[in-house]
């Protein structure tokens, strides 16, 4: 680390209360006390900021989650900067600093037998309306309603872990809640554990952060049935894979059932250990499929019979938003929720030309919505290449910066996930595309020519 001069220090600091401001603003008070405000700035070394974070596990989640992002948003006010770097500084104390934390819990004192009440919630609550009976089933999700089911039902997992995968908004986390409806409602005694894998890494540094791991290990260790949703979030970080692991192994080994989801399938998963992967693997992996017509249009048919009391909606609307809002299940109740509340706040009835009309900008926000074939066309284009060359294998500097160019703006102009671009690009891995984006994003920074390129594609994509 080099002693800068007394000014650029106080610049730098500076410049590091603007980045954390900006970081408070995105990612929101919760995120960025838990993640971010542990951060301080440690020094510069050569054009890299060195920033200490109070532990490993801590290091590994800002890196995975959030230093790309500080290395953007500080280039925005010191376009110096090249890169972020995260160091290992153990607080031993910290004055002036009271935790921005959860407080930790007092130290147990014995709880009378039977007192459920002094057990501390480490579950996330369920949705009322997420049940069985509230599901729809159609081709897409056939299989994964079956199994989900059947893990409801028996009291001795036929398949362990559940591994459900799929896109978002295809009802993932519905499956997960109504399983554990039912088997509340079945059999109370069995004790269900839902929560995301976010918060299951939330309540693991709470747990080292006060030193209880023993209390967080027995209290995930003593469910009969634990669902841990969106586990794509584990990724990378060492010690919590190893903790959830651990716990998984456990549960399976004392014949408990685990319920995983995620938004890929368990070779997909990118960063996670490859024991893990194959574990996660060895149960029952079933995919939720993108939505079809016949069954977009059931779900909303489902939808509306529950308020036909309130409101009447022709079948005609109901179809015109099954062909148009194609992307997911959580959409298509956007729109229709919309739709109702324009009815019942202004008393409207509710017609096509109606629904045409309240969803205009959300019509015209989807049509806008760019492919991934798209871009590659735009892109193929622009550099005078063939679309085939998005796909094929050829690494000529020619073919393989476009390629690159189409990765990153298929990353900043589609909700698709690395994996899912890899597979438009002649089924490249995930880390291919993510070496793409930060080479173009580095390239970005020196070259404005590139610069100019991916602003005018950019702007014709969209139209
Ligand atoms: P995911 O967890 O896969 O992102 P969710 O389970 O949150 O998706 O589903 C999004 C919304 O769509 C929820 O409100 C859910 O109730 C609803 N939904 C999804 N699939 C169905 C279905 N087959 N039938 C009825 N509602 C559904
Ligand atoms: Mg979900």
């Amino acid at each position: 680390m080099n002693l800068q001069p007394k000014s650029a220090a106080r610049d730098f600091d500076q410049q590091w209360s603007q980045v954390r401001g900006m970081l408070r603003a995105e990612f929101g008070e919760t995120a960025y006390n838990t993640w971010l405000a542990p951060l301080s700035l440690g020094g510069m070394e050569g054009e890299r900021v060195l920033l200490s974070v109070p532990t490993r596990f801590l290091r590994d989640w800002v890196a995975a989650h959030y230093a790309d992002r500080i290395r953007v948003l500080w280039r925005r006010v010191n376009p110096r900067i090249s890169g972020v770097a995260l160091n290992v500084v153990p607080v031993t104390a910290t004055p002036l600093a009271p935790p921005k934390t959860t407080p930790c819990p007092p130290d147990p004192v014995p709880a009378p037998i039977g007192n459920l009440a002094a057990e501390p919630e480490i579950g996330a609550p369920l949705d009322a309306r997420c049940t069985f009976e509230n599901f729809v089933v159609g081709q897409p999700n056939r299989l994964a309603f079956a199994a989900a089911k059947r893990v409801a039902e028996v009291a001795i997992p036929a398949f362990n872990p559940l591994f459900l995968y799929g896109g978002v908004g295809l009802g993932k986390t519905h499956l997960m809640h109504a399983i554990a409806w039912q088997i509340r409602s079945q059999d109370a005694a069995r004790k269900v554990v839902y929560l995301s894998a976010e918060k299951f890494m939330y309540q693991f540094v709470q747990a080292l952060r006060c030193k209880d791991t023993l209390r967080f290990k027995e209290l995930f260790r003593s469910a009969d049935v634990l669902m841990v949703d969106d586990v794509q979030f584990i990724g990378g970080k060492e010690t919590t894979q190893e903790e959830f692991f651990h716990t998984f192994n456990t549960l399976v080994d004392r014949g408990r059932q685990i319920v995983i989801s995620a938004d890929r399938s368990p070779s997909d998963l990118a960063g996670l250990e490859e024991r893990i992967r194959s574990r996660l693997g060895w149960g029952l992996v079933v995919d939720i499929h993108p939505t079809t017509y016949e069954l977009r249009l059931e779900i909303l048919q489902a939808k509306a019979g529950m308020i036909a009391d309130e409101v009447a909606i022709p079948e005609a609307v109901l179809e015109f938003l099954a062909r148009r809002i194609t992307s997911n299940v959580r959409e298509l109740e956007g729109a229709l929720n919309r739709i109702v509340a324009q009815a019942t706040l202004v008393g409207r009835a509710i017609t096509l030309d109606m629904a045409h009309e309240i969803l205009q900008d959300l019509l015209r926000a989807y049509e806008r919505r760019v492919t991934i074939e798209e871009i590659q066309r735009r892109v193929a284009e622009h550099y005078n290449i063939r679309m085939a060359d998005m796909q094929s294998a050829r690494r000529a500097r020619a073919v393989a910066r476009p390629r690159q160019v189409a990765m990153y703006l298929a990353k900043q102009l589609t909700p698709r996930s690395l994996p899912e671009i890899g597979r438009k690009f002649g089924g490249r891995d995930h880390t291919t595309v993510m070496y793409a984006i930060r080479k173009i994003e580095e390239l970005r920074a020196i070259d404005p020519l590139l610069s100019e390129d991916i602003e005018t594609l950019r702007r014709l994509l969209h139209g």
